[in-house]
């Protein structure tokens, strides 16, 4: 092993080392890799992060972030850091992307906290990313190591060595055990197989934010009032609302199929598509045409998602977050599933002693059912978001006359789940 880089303490903010082969071994700082970290530290796991970026920015845009995750949040003493920053909406609302019509409103402020005993909020990627932060400063038994990509890992009997790149030269690091939370282009992942890369869906996320005075009339006017998510759909198409940065700035995402697939992105070529997006909603309500200028400039996130979901790859190596099961929006839950298996990880992991096999083969199995489940009520959504045609006046039909409770009952699954209910 060589001398090592700068480790920082995250408490301290100077240089520290924590040589232990017993360490838990985190490859990436995201939502999935923080989470993990608090969560093995309050079961008094030693914890090493590595992340690849020089710094933790402001990467990202908006998440809603429902009560299975909230519930989690709250545990590891992060949600009351993201009280400030996050906001509770008091309703998901639904309306026709072309007439503005109503077609669903699903109470969910007291709802959320009443039926599945947590809030559902809504926030910017990177709040959540602080307050993971904040409070890993306050774990002695956590350190991270930026500029740091984990490159390759091996098994044996003592446990996993880890090669890390670090500037211009490799470290070894030794551990128990390696969690891959290293996203979508997981390098843990490839490792193993070229065919498991997560696929492009062909549909582009155009992301954007606006001041909350600086909407455009003919947009706040389409939108109910209070604090709300809100969804305009249409024909292959959907646009989604909500408000973050402790309400003073409206979070847009419009997800439209990708017209030039098969071309190279380039400059030119994310102009091109950015004008062919803006387009694309031209037949829409004034108030959304008026929005799709007033968000200029709109940033492309082109939607990447895996077949199947993957978690233990090895003896001693785990996947968890978009690593194991990079998804489409549609359900809203990638950055929920990622802290969902975070904690269930260190779960297994802490019941289980020291027989890490068995507690990593039933966290896979158990969490490849969950994940799955989710994966299928997202394509759900993208059907029932995108319809045209009859299928469209059939969605609007159902959606007016369905009762709310039965909308609201058809998500106990994902919003109650609670590890620590399930013994
Ligand atoms: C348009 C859109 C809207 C979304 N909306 C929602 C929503 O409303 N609610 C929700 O729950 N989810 C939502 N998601 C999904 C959510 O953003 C992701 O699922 C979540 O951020 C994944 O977190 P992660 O920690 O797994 O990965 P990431 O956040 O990508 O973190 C991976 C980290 O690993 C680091 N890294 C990579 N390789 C290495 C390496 N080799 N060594 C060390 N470090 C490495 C990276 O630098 C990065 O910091 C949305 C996604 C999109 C695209």
């Amino acid at each position: 092993m060589s001398s090592g880089p700068t480790l920082i303490d995250l408490k301290t903010e100077r240089n520290r080392r924590i040589p232990n082969p017993d360490q838990i071994i985190i490859a990436g700082a995201g939502i999935a890799g923080l989470t993990l970290a608090l969560a093995l530290s309050d079961k008094g796991f030693s914890v090493q992060i590595f992340e690849k970026s020089a710094t933790l920015a402001e990467i990202g845009a908006g998440l809603q972030l429902s009560p299975n995750a909230t519930r989690l949040l709250d545990r590891l003493g992060v949600l009351e850091r993201l009280k400030y920053a996050s906001v509770e909406p008091q309703a998901i609302c639904l309306q026709d992307g072309r007439s503005g019509a109503n077609l669903l409103h699903l109470p969910i402020g007291e709802t959320a906290r009443q039926r599945w005993g947590a809030p559902y909020i809504v926030c910017h990627r990177a709040d959540l990313q602080n307050a993971l932060l904040n409070e890993a400063r306050n774990r002695p038994n956590i350190a991270m190591q930026l500029q740091s990509t984990v490159t390759q890992y091996k098994s044996d009997a003592e446990g996993i060595l880890v090669r890390v790149q670090y500037h211009d030269r490799i470290e070894e690091h030794r551990g128990a055990l390696l969690a891959g939370a290293d996203g979508v282009w997981s390098d843990m992942r490839t490792a193993l197989s070229d065919t498991d890369r997560a696929r492009y869906t062909g549909t582009i996320a155009w992301r954007s934010s606006v001041a909350v005075d600086q909407l455009p009339p003919a947009f706040a006017a389409l939108m109910p009032p209070g604090t709300n998510v809100v969804a305009w759909t249409g024909a292959n198409a959907h646009l989604i609302a909500y408000p973050i940065r402790s309400g003073q700035v409206i979070n847009f995402v419009a997800v439209a199929p990708d017209r030039n697939i098969r071309r190279r992105w380039d400059d030119q070529r994310t102009n091109n598509a950015s004008q062919d997006f803006i387009r694309a909603f031209a037949a829409w309500n004034q108030g959304i045409c008026d929005l799709m200028r007033a968000g200029r400039p709109w940033t492309p996130w082109r939607l990447f998602a895996m077949k199947k979901c993957q978690f233990k790859i090895e003896e001693r190596v785990v996947l968890i977050g978009d690593a194991a099961h990079a998804m489409t929006p549609y359900a809203a839950q990638g950055a929920a599933m990622a802290i969902e298996d975070a904690c269930l990880l260190a779960a297994a992991l802490a019941t289980d002693g020291k027989k890490w096999t068995t507690a990593l083969d039933q966290f896979s199995k158990a969490r490849s059912k969950r994940v799955g489940a989710v994966v299928r009520r997202g394509a759900l959504n993208q059907l029932a978001y995108h319809a045209r045609g009859p299928i469209a006046l059939a969605r609007n039909v159902v959606f007016r006359n369905r009762p709310a409770d039965k909308f609201v009952e058809g998500f106990d699954w994902l919003y109650g789940f609670d590890p620590e209910k399930r013994g």
